[in-house]
């Protein structure tokens, strides 16, 4: 193999200790399990033997990205995993020992910047992040700083806490608006953080929650879910829908995730007066609003909010302490959210099932 490195057959022949195996893209669009120099613990961190992780949708893009940046450094950042070794200052600091399960905080910031003062990490002017800037989690063993994990309380399920990080995307973007219970909301996009703000709405806000996408398969897993109102737009009015089954004035708050041109555009259309809007993530591509669509933000007087990643302060921040409740006491169904396995031996099959839709999914997770 290229650059020295051994493919995943190799390991254990002769090997050094001072190995270790990890995904490694192999130019755009090839992900596979090579052999890398196993991070040694140095003073201030703390090692981990990694378990559990999910993958993004924003892994998904780096691995297809034509920059070959992405050759060099070992994605990933829904992960949980063991604490394997801490360095003397790292447990002076922290209430961390060997043997601990940990979920990873990916986002690290300088703490020092204006917004990192003002509790607004997301902001930060000078960050780096687990599994896109440095070295992430789909490896056996990832190096990080105290400060960026997070104890996990005692649990049967360690795998459902890879979910913690999606989840507090999906919490931070629900924070963004005024929450109470019982009010009318749409979610534009039935991937893996549309179903988790649907559940979290529902379950514990009691909302009266329409799904919006146009994949049967994403629908399906929604209605599984216990999704009363899903519309798929190949062949629904979401706008009809709403009039006949909701409220013929529109609903409270909109979740937009998937991106779409429709969706925003849709978005201004269906809320109420007065209502809400949150954008999430990113925009790959461009959005495009007539005149009379735009004017309506301003007639209906609405409040189009961003939510990017899902920090506050102190760091990390509610979203974090509040999505571990959530999930060590079952309250959203993670099971039916997990739609494939891959040994991370099998990284290459995973990546190429995703890249080449060979399979529908909603979170494939590497098990190493
Ligand atoms: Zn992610
Ligand atoms: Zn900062």
């Amino acid at each position: 193999m290229k650059d020295g490195k051994k493919s995943v057959s190799e390991i254990g022949k002769n090997d050094p200790v001072n190995k270790c195996r990890a995904a490694l893209r192999q130019g755009p669009g090839k992900m596979e399990c090579v052999t890398i120099t196993k991070p040694e613990l140095i003073e201030g961190k703390v090692l981990i033997r990694v378990l559990h992780v999910g993958i993004c949708g924003s892994d998904i893009a780096r691995v297809k990205d034509p920059d070959k940046k992405w050759d060099k450094v070992v994605l990933g950042h829904e992960a949980v995993g063991e604490v394997e070794e801490i360095s003397k200052s790292a447990s002076a600091g922290s209430l961390l020992k060997k043997g601990d399960r940990v979920a990873i905080i990916p986002l690290v910031p300088c703490r020092k910047c204006y917004f990192c003062l003002k509790g607004m990490h997301s902001s930060c002017k000078s960050y780096s992040f687990i599994g896109s800037r440095v070295n992430g989690a789909l490896s056996d063993y990832l190096m990080v700083e105290p400060t960026n994990l997070l104890k996990l309380p005692e649990d049967d399920n360690i795998e459902k806490y890879t979910f913690l990080e999606p989840l507090t995307v999906a919490l931070h973007a629900i924070y963004q608006t005024d929450i109470k219970f019982g009010k009318t909301a749409v979610v534009f996009g039935a991937g893996a953080i549309g179903l988790l703000l649907f559940q979290v709405l529902k379950n514990l806000a009691n909302y009266e929650v329409i799904m919006v996408d146009i994949d049967k398969f994403k629908l399906g897993l929604a209605r599984k879910l216990g999704s009363f109102h899903n519309v798929d737009l190949t062949n629904e009015s979401l706008e009809e829908y709403i009039k006949e089954n909701i409220d013929s004035a529109g609903v409270d708050t909109i979740f937009e995730v998937s991106g779409a041109n429709e969706a925003r555009t849709g978005a201004i259309q269906v809320s109420k007066p007065g209502g809400s809007i949150v954008l999430i993530g990113t925009s790959p591509k461009d959005t495009i609003f007539d005149a009379k669509t735009f004017e309506l933000i301003t007639r209906k007087e609405l409040k189009l909010t961003g939510s990017w990643m899902s920090y506050s302060g102190p760091f990390p921040g509610r979203e974090w302490e509040t999505g571990i409740k959530i999930l060590k006491n079952n309250l959203i169904d993670i099971d039916t959210l997990i739609t494939q396995r891959y040994k991370l031996s099998s990284v290459s099959a995973a990546f190429k099932m995703i890249l080449e839709n060979d399979e529908k999914y909603c979170k494939v997770l590497i098990n190493i």
